[in-house]
């Protein structure tokens, strides 16, 4: 946005509604912050579900028409409106040139995923030759940890978050026992410190320091998926390297959200999955990231027929030629069709900037910061009244466009009011909602919604509590 840029979120919702001469709650401030936004053509760009269109929205309580308030792409992102088209293309060309789609018309079949690949590497801050969009992103991290993870008896621990996302946890816990070792003694998992949600920066930083020496592999997320929380990756790199670790992320969370730059920051290896930010569809084409410094000293532990050099890959002579970096760790020729949602949803990415998208999502997140604690914070006078908390580091810095409530109250009843009212957002039991604004394509409105929404649900619900 360059509305008012270099000003906090809290001095431009200020300066806003002093020029407009409402209260910042009033929903001529979310107007006025869309129509300044200049990102704000790319929501054409996607299709928004429609209340209607959702089961779980009450045809009594909505109108049918209205776009819902869509708060979950951390999740699954919407559906680039061109994906059909490129679909359709590769259908068409399937039907009239068969194999020979391999190499000929729109998206030769043997380059598909390699075409995609420069854009891929602009917005995780690496090199061309560093990314490869392969697979599942379990996958790839189990490949990357094979290659990685080389545990001896001195130095055999993954350092872990204690509630990395579960996919991570398996995975970790197995390559462990695959190397014969005990996860009980090599999974080393850092838990925010007592009373506390996320974790400090200075505790990872210190475990890191004093237990550097018998881990082999540092394996973070980038953003937490359940706090949102945004770590600190270059100097958990610093610190990793600097006792003699190798440094990994899960970027399922950050990528498409958080400005990465892990060629910069000299992170060894990464993998991400294409589904929730960039918005490739349920079980799109996923990402893996080897640094160049890597290049020909770390090896697939694991090969096949797409890691062998392009030239000479249909030779067919059982010789294998294998490329460098993450490139050799190419196993199959990739889903097509995966490649096409991917490129719909990569190209929007190319006609902006991370930074453009950043830039929004700070305001906006803080818009809706601002919001909740203007509207549902805790009041003395009002003991009965529910109130929420905001899980996720209030410094921007150290959070993407994820915010998870914590609420005083039991919600599943709220969230169900919510969803019968036409907002998806995301519910982790007993009591946090995540609610994600997406700067792709959601608006200062939405949020507005959302919180009038949320009033009324509140409301409603201490209304009943006390009858
Ligand atoms: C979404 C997510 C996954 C999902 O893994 P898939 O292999 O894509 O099914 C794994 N890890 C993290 C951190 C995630 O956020």
């Amino acid at each position: 946005m360059e509305l008012f840029q270099g000003l906090t979120t809290a001095e431009t919702l200020r300066r806003v509604s002093a020029q407009l001469g409402c209260s910042p709650a009033s929903i001529k401030v979310a107007e006025y912050l869309d129509q300044h936004d200049e990102l704000r053509p790319f929501r054409e760009k996607f299709y928004i579900p429609k209340k209607a269109d959702l089961s779980s929205s009450d045809p009594s309580l909505v109108d049918g028409t209205e776009e819902c308030i869509y708060l979950v792409g951390n999740s699954l992102g919407l559906q680039p409106r061109a994906v059909r088209g490129y679909v359709e293309e590769q259908l068409q060309k399937w039907a009239k040139l068969g194999v020979q789609g391999h190499m000929e018309g729109p998206r030769p079949w043997v380059l598909a995923e390699e075409e995609l690949e420069e854009a891929m590497a602009g917005i995780v801050g690496a090199t061309l030759e560093e990314v490869a969009l392969m697979n599942g992103l379990t996958v790839n991290l189990h490949l990357l940890m094979l290659s990685f993870y080389k545990p001896t008896a001195a130095r055999h621990k993954v350092l872990l978050e204690s509630k990395a996302f579960p996919s991570d946890h398996y995975a970790v816990e197995s390559q462990i026992r695959l190397r014969g070792f005990d996860p009980e003694e090599s999974m080393l998992m850092l838990s925010p410190r007592p009373g506390e949600e996320t974790l400090r920066t200075e505790d990872i930083l210190d475990v890191i320091e004093k237990e550097g020496d018998s881990i082999a592999v540092v394996m973070f997320s980038g953003v937490q998926y359940y706090t949102g929380q945004l770590f600190n990756m270059a100097a958990i790199t610093e610190a990793g390297q600097r006792k003699g670790c190798y440094v990994g992320f899960d970027l399922a969370h950050a990528v498409g959200n958080a400005e990465l730059k892990l060629h910069d920051w000299g992170v060894d290896f990464a993998c991400w999955c294409s589904y929730k930010y960039l918005n490739s569809g349920a079980g799109g084409l996923a990402g893996a990231f080897i640094h160049q410094k890597h290049r020909d000293s770390i090896k697939p532990a694991l090969t096949g027929w797409w890691g062998h050099k392009i030239k000479t890959r249909f030779t067919m002579d059982n010789v294998m030629d294998l490329r460098p970096g993450i490139s050799g760790f190419r196993l199959s020729n990739q889903p097509i069709l995966l490649v096409c949602s991917l490129q719909a949803s990569l190209e929007i990415f190319s006609m902006t900037s991370m930074q453009a998208l950043r830039r929004k999502s700070i305001l906006l997140t803080g818009y809706l910061e601002h919001l909740i604690h203007l509207l549902f914070s805790q009041d003395p006078a009002q003991p009965h009244k529910p109130y929420i908390r905001i899980i996720t580091p209030s410094d921007p810095e150290q959070r993407g466009c994820q915010l998870s409530l914590s609420f005083s109250i039991h919600i599943r009843e709220v969230f169900q009011q919510l969803e019968k009212r036409g907002v998806a957002c995301d519910l982790r039991e007993p009591s946090v909602l995540r609610i994600c604004p997406v700067p792709l394509y959601n608006s200062f409105t939405d949020i507005h919604r959302f919180i009038q929404t949320l009033g009324a649900v509140l409301a409603a619900s201490s209304q009943s509590e006390k009858a």
